[in-house]
């Protein structure tokens, strides 16, 4: 049921709703449709059905369709309207605004959603996820530099607000994404050589971001298996990890050297969990790429501010809740879906 929520936040929850108004016997969530929306019932009853199966009758004040988004997959239950009832629609990105600006709103969420219905695939996280570059190590300005550089070589101007804003998806889809597919086609494989040597020379000025090294530790401490997945190339990655500490605690990684599509596309994401053995990830990332890959995974997303992406525009693609920085998420763990995993 809605807690008593204060007048701020039933403000909130208004303004960010649509007022819906659902004849009887209709549904309003359908098993295994993409979630868009959740509802906060005002008026009338529904039944929440799984495979035909009753779970519960729920009505006024209660949140339904909730599940979907915060588990970003398809719905698990179908609900149907009992009579005519009438609700607030929160769109997807609504909803993670509402979470993350009202603490008290996302405690009732996850209230409600621990206790509700996960199919048996579905339910606990085994994976968490990490990206490198903007997350774990303070490395965007020197790669906006490097690939600015490695432009004004081939005599190609690109502002660098274009590229920090292409930041963390692969180097392959950066030069196309950011200075046009003729520059790609022609100059691509250079603008990258030039890229790693600029930031090679840059490489001494990249610092771990406060909170990263013990992150990996507190993650890995749990029992849950801790990967990386990076754009970025091969040994950078492991000359970044290494400014941070902990690459033996590492289960598994992946990175853009490899054959395999980069970040927005899931196949790092995917190589690096099924290296170690994992299925349902949490991805934390600082780029909106990292969500886009995590979501289209149905894997949860932890953002991080370190990117210099708004939190607007993180919680927009997909994650569900964001943080200033390794040290902040870790501070809040339990907030969030690593919440629950025991000590090893
Ligand atoms: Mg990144």
């Amino acid at each position: 049921m809605l807690p008593t929520l204060d007048e701020t936040l039933l403000d909130a929850v208004r303004r960010r709703g649509r007022e819906v108004t659902i004849p009887a016997h209709w549904c309003l969530v359908v098993e295994q449709q993409p979630a868009d929306e959740a509802y906060v019932l005002l008026s009338g009853r529904v039944d929440v059905r799984h495979r035909g199966r009753v779970l519960a009758e729920l009505g006024p004040g209660d949140l339904v369709g909730e599940v979907g988004l915060v588990d970003r997959r398809l719905r698990t239950a179908t609900v149907t309207t009992l009579e005519p009832v009438s609700a607030l629609a929160i769109p997807a990105g609504d909803f993670a605004r509402l979470r993350h600006d009202h603490p008290q709103f996302d405690a009732w969420v996850r209230d409600v959603t621990t206790d509700r219905l996960r199919d048996p695939a579905g339910g606990t996280v085994d994976t968490v996820v990490l990206d490198v570059d903007g997350t774990l190590v303070d490395s965007l300005y020197q790669h906006v530099e490097a690939w600015a550089a490695a432009f004004d070589g081939i005599g190609v101007v690109v502002p660098r607000w274009r590229i920090h804003r292409a930041i963390g998806m692969g180097g392959d889809r950066l030069v196309g994404a950011v200075a046009g597919e003729e520059t790609e086609l022609a100059h691509g494989d250079a603008v990258r050589a030039a890229h790693d040597e600029g930031f090679a020379a840059l490489e001494h000025t990249v610092r771990a971001l406060p909170g990263a090294a013990d992150l990996v530790a507190a993650l890995s401490d749990r029992d849950v298996r801790v990967v990386l997945a990076s754009s970025g190339q091969d040994e950078q990655t492991e000359r970044l990890m290494r400014l941070v500490g902990g690459v033996d605690r590492l289960d598994a990684w992946s990175t853009g050297s490899e054959e395999l599509d980069t970040k927005p596309a899931p196949d790092l994401v995917e190589a690096a969990v099924r290296r170690a053995g994992g299925t349902r990830a949490v991805v934390v990332g600082d780029a909106v790429w990292d969500f886009v890959a995590a979501r289209q995974r149905g894997d949860h997303g932890i953002g991080l501010l370190t990117g210099g992406f708004g939190a607007d525009e993180l919680l927009e693609a997909g994650a569900e809740q964001v943080y200033r920085d390794p040290a902040d998420l870790l501070a809040h763990l339990d907030e969030t879906a690593v919440d629950g995993l025991s000590a090893r």
